[in-house]
């Protein structure tokens, strides 16, 4: 019987590439990029492509979050031949002090959210993000009273999938691993981890990406959860 639910958050509760883009939408109009001829849809592209290869070099440790957060734009600006320094500082600190304030959730969250909580689970949160920001997002949203615990690692001082941060969300959860399940989109560090930590798990999985993986089950749409969770 399943007692606690611990969800990630970003990309699995909170729509992080709907906030990421109506945040850059705003500063590059502030910044008016267009009067340079650059088109939004370029930039980014080329902004996906330089963060995204910034967070594998994150991953394998390469490169320090608070230097990925200055490079990406850096980069980005270089590459589309508009680079200032003060350009980098704007988009730098600005995405960062933007973007967790969007409220943008995934279709079906808080109605999800309310089923579980109707039927008494206890619900926490385990994020790899920085704890400000992660706060942040939960308060500016309205979902923070749903959660018992939020589990950063910041504070634990590992990422998912390492098993010692689902130990330490049971722990300060007070639960079990046999009645605890993990929800969240990311196969490696959600499923794979909880999977190692003896956790069961749901694969949130929107675009039915294929893999190999054995999972407790598999759902494509928010609102399918609790059906899958109750039974
Ligand atoms: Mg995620």
């Amino acid at each position: 019987m399943i007692k606690h639910v611990f969800f990630d958050l970003d990309h699995t509760l909170w729509d992080f590439d709907k906030n990421s883009r109506e945040t850059l939408n705003e500063l590059f109009e502030e910044a008016k990029l267009e009067e340079q001829h650059i088109r939004f849809n370029d930039f980014m592209s080329v902004y996906k492509g330089i963060n995204d290869s910034l967070w594998d070099d994150y991953r394998k440790g390469n490169v320090t979050k608070d230097e990925l957060r200055v490079v990406r734009f850096g980069k980005t600006l270089k590459q589309l031949g508009v680079y200032e320094k003060s350009l980098e500082a704007f988009f730098t600190e600005e995405y960062i002090r933007r973007s967790p304030l969007k409220e943008n959730l995934i279709p079906g969250t808080l109605k999800t959210l309310r089923t579980l909580q109707e039927k008494e689970y206890n619900m926490h949160i385990i994020t790899n993000g920085f704890r400000e920001v992660q706060y942040t997002k939960l308060t500016k949203t309205g979902l923070s009273p749903f959660f018992k615990n939020v589990i950063t690692s910041d504070e634990v001082g590992v990422n998912k999938p390492d098993r010692k941060i689902f130990h330490t969300a049971l722990r300060i959860a007070n639960a079990k691993q046999t009645s605890s399940i993990m929800i969240g989109d990311h196969l490696l560090a959600d499923i794979i981890g909880a999977r190692q930590a003896g956790l069961k798990q749901g694969y949130f999985n929107p675009m039915n990406k294929p893999h190999s993986e054995k999972v407790t089950f598999e759902f494509a749409l928010m609102d399918e959860l609790p059906r899958l969770i109750i039974r």
